[in-house]
């Protein structure tokens, strides 16, 4: 989930943009000289879910670049129209075909290098008979000592399932903001 967002192009009238402060502003941006169109790239929103079955969690086999072949819990870019709660639940459903419960929201995690938030939530599974999609190579349920750490497809990842067990052997989920940069 981490692609460069530069813009070279201007989105209303296709002209080479100039990246420069405008007027009134402090940061570079992509102006157009032709339309004077400035396109604004501001951080994307990934919205998830940790679902659990028992003392089991939910993880999916990535299909598709980036991490191919690496796991990951279900997770994807929030589309307009949705919210956080919608988006978490559609991409559970897309790349595990998974029935859950949402539970509460769990982890923030702004990755200001990718200019991403990253939010997962905690899920129960409603039974375990899952119907990967295309983007999925398989959705299996792992327990704690059993995790692929080392093949884990993002840092984000990684954080929330730490996290996850941490709080479980104490009995109390917390939600948890972290920054990685
Ligand atoms: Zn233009």
């Amino acid at each position: 989930m981490h692609f460069s967002r530069r813009i070279e192009h201007c989105p209303m009238c296709g002209t080479r943009v100039e990246h420069r402060v405008p007027a009134d502003d402090n940061r570079d941006r992509a102006v157009c000289p032709a339309c004077g169109h400035i396109q604004y790239v501001n951080p994307l929103n990934v919205v998830g879910t940790l679902p659990v079955w028992g003392d089991e969690v939910l993880l999916c086999r990535r299909n598709i670049e980036p991490r191919k072949g690496f796991w990951t819990l279900p997770a994807g870019f929030m589309e307009l129209g949705e919210t956080t709660e919608e988006g978490a639940s559609r991409e559970t459903d897309e790349e595990a075909g998974a029935r859950i419960e949402l539970q509460g929201l769990y982890a923030v995690i702004n990755v200001v290098s990718a200019g991403q938030v990253h939010l997962f939530y905690r899920a129960r599974l409603l039974d375990t008979d899952f119907h990967p999609g295309p983007e999925t190579i398989e959705a299996k349920l792992f327990r704690e000592a059993d995790i692929p750490w080392d093949d884990l497809a993002f840092r984000t990842v990684k954080m929330t399932l730490e996290r996850f067990f941490a709080d479980r052997a104490t009995g109390q989920f917390g939600m948890h903001c972290a920054d990685i940069r």
